[in-house]
């Protein structure tokens, strides 16, 4: 029967080949034959063909139509929650806001915290589980006419047309914070997720499908910075928050503008009490909206493309400023923040060489801070790019030290000098047990493996005499200063000299450093 189906035509198709063979044998035989040619049956037999045909025509054009709906049905849909994906929402999008004048409707983005912990701990086919039972919990929330889409890994979104004002996009986010902590239940287990909501309303709050994505992206953003977890773009949305992305186009010239300035903070050797360095961090001379700190416009700039002109322009303002100091006597190096797409930037060591070069200072004048993340998101290249750094001479250091999560076995096989212990373990640590003994054990630690500790964070002159007697190297914070515009700093720094000299006692000589 296999046999039989593999090599012969289907029904249909046989059918159609006796129709088509007809006419032709009876012509065919009648001439053999020596008789006249009997036009009807072959005209019948056309016509038999001509309906065959066509009715195989409408068979596969039937066929071609659902499998192509089939295919943009899969095209469209998320394989592990069988929701939307985000394509689907982006095409929703598209033709909500395609329309002179759009319906109001609700966008909400939703993350879950820490899914990857999750997706550690319990599993791949656990975490996808989670995933399900989170769609399902959306769909039961969300209005006739909604659209929940999965939009990443552990995101998703909602456009809801029965919300159409600001408020009730924030009534139904903290709704569906809420409802999501309370537990799913599985198969074999019973979880409860932390969402952050941030929510926005269409076309209020974006006119164009970009432009809502990004927005959304920036209140999802600014939720998971808030206690409440939810935030709505707009009115919500203070300037210290994060810019709005409106203001990303004004980034680009701002840098050329000089809006974009380094402020410098002290970094002193603790042993010494001498400061030996500072670190430049970035502040957006706004118009309209006073001085904003990097929170406000770094993860702006970093989404659109602009963090290496930000980095270029930093790097020239401290590297001029540093030549300008040790022109006036001030010997200092000088800290530069390196974010994630910095690493990555092909162009990131000829770069840094030439800036240092058309500044005339040497390479050791100049730190670069990473991050643990930054260093992770591509291990093998940061490995590469680290080391083709330190041999031209540049200091490097992990920044933030104890937030992230790589082992101290990676981040031996980097060529870094320093690690600033993070400013959360610092400032606690004369308060809490805990705290104190995490900063006490990475300096421990950290001499054994050869590098540096700068404490982050010092807020008080009771954290630096703990630090000192800790045998911490150096320290950073705003008991020493705060970051200044570079005509302060001279002053500052002569201050905090006069003034450590009664706090951490005579100055003594600095222990050997390692890798000195
Ligand atoms: P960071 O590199 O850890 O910088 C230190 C931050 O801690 C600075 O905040 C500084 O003002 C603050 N700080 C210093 N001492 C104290 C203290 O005693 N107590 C407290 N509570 N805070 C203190 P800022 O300037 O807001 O910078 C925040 C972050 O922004 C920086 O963290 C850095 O990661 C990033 N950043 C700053 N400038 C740049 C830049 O030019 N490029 C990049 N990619 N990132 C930058
Ligand atoms: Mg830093
Ligand atoms: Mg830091």
């Amino acid at each position: 029967m296999v046999i039989w189906r593999r090599y012969l035509p289907d029904g249909s198709l046989a059918l159609f080949g006796i129709a088509i063979a007809i006419g032709p044998v009876i012509v065919g035989g009648e001439l053999i034959a020596g008789r006249p040619v009997d036009a009807w049956p072959v005209v019948i037999a056309a016509g038999a063909t001509v309906v065959l045909a066509i009715a195989r025509l409408r068979r596969m054009m039937r066929l071609l139509e659902s499998q192509t709906e089939r295919l943009s049905q899969l095209a469209d849909t998320d394989y592990v929650t069988g929701l939307a994906n985000r394509r689907h929402l982006v095409d929703r999008l598209d033709k909500l806001l395609a329309v002179a004048q759009p319906e109001p409707t609700g966008f909400l983005l939703v993350g879950l915290a820490r899914f990857s912990e999750i997706n550690e701990t319990l599993g791949t086919p656990t975490a996808d589980a989670i995933l399900h039972a989170v769609g399902v919990r959306l769909g039961e929330l969300t209005g006739d006419g909604a659209l929940v889409a999965r939009m990443g890994s552990d995101t998703f979104g909602v456009l809801d047309p029965s919300i159409t004002t600001g408020e009730e996009a924030s009534r139904a986010a903290i709704h569906i914070r809420e409802a999501l902590e309370r537990p799913l239940e599985l198969p074999d287990l019973s979880v409860s997720v932390e969402a952050r909501v941030g929510s926005l309303v269409l076309p209020e709050d974006g006119a164009e499908p970009a432009v809502a994505l990004l927005r959304a992206d920036v209140a999802l953003s600014v939720a998971k910075g808030r206690s409440g977890h939810t935030a709505s773009y707009g009115v919500d949305l203070e300037p210290g928050d994060m810019l709005a992305p409106v203001l990303i186009g004004e980034l680009s010239q701002a840098i050329r503008a000089g809006l974009l300035v380094a402020y410098y903070q002290p970094q002193i050797e603790i042993a010494t009490g001498r400061v030996y360095g500072v670190e430049a961090l970035a502040r957006w001379e706004h118009p309209r909206h006073g001085l904003l700190g990097p929170d406000a416009f770094i993860p702006a700039a970093e989404q659109a493309g602009l963090i290496g002109s930000l980095l270029q322009h930093i790097l020239d303002s401290a590297l001029l400023q540093c030549s300008r100091w040790r022109s006036e006597g001030l010997d200092l190096t000088v800290a530069v923040n390196l974010s994630a797409r910095n690493l990555l930037d092909p162009g990131l060591v000829d770069d840094v060489w030439s800036a240092l070069q058309h500044h005339g200072l040497p390479p050791g004048s100049l730190e670069l801070e990473i991050t643990e993340g930054t260093a992770m998101v591509d291990p093998r290249r940061s490995i590469h790019v680290l080391g083709a750094l330190a041999q031209l001479g540049v200091k490097l250091s992990i920044d933030d030290y104890g937030t992230g999560h790589s082992s101290l076995a990676y981040l031996q096989q980097l060529p870094v000098n320093r690690l600033k212990i993070d400013r959360s373990f610092v400032t606690e640590m004369t308060v809490d047990a805990a705290s104190a003994a995490i900063v006490r054990s990475t300096i421990e630690l950290a001499r054994v493996l050869q590098f540096d500790v700068v404490a982050e964070g010092v807020e008080d002159d009771a954290t630096l005499v703990m630090l000192r007697d800790m045998d911490c190297y150096a320290a950073q914070g705003f008991v020493l200063g705060r970051p200044v515009a570079p005509p302060r700093l001279p002053d500052l720094i002569r201050r905090i000299e006069e003034r450590l000299t009664g706090v951490l006692g005579t100055p003594t000589l600095s222990p050997a450093r390692p890798g000195e």
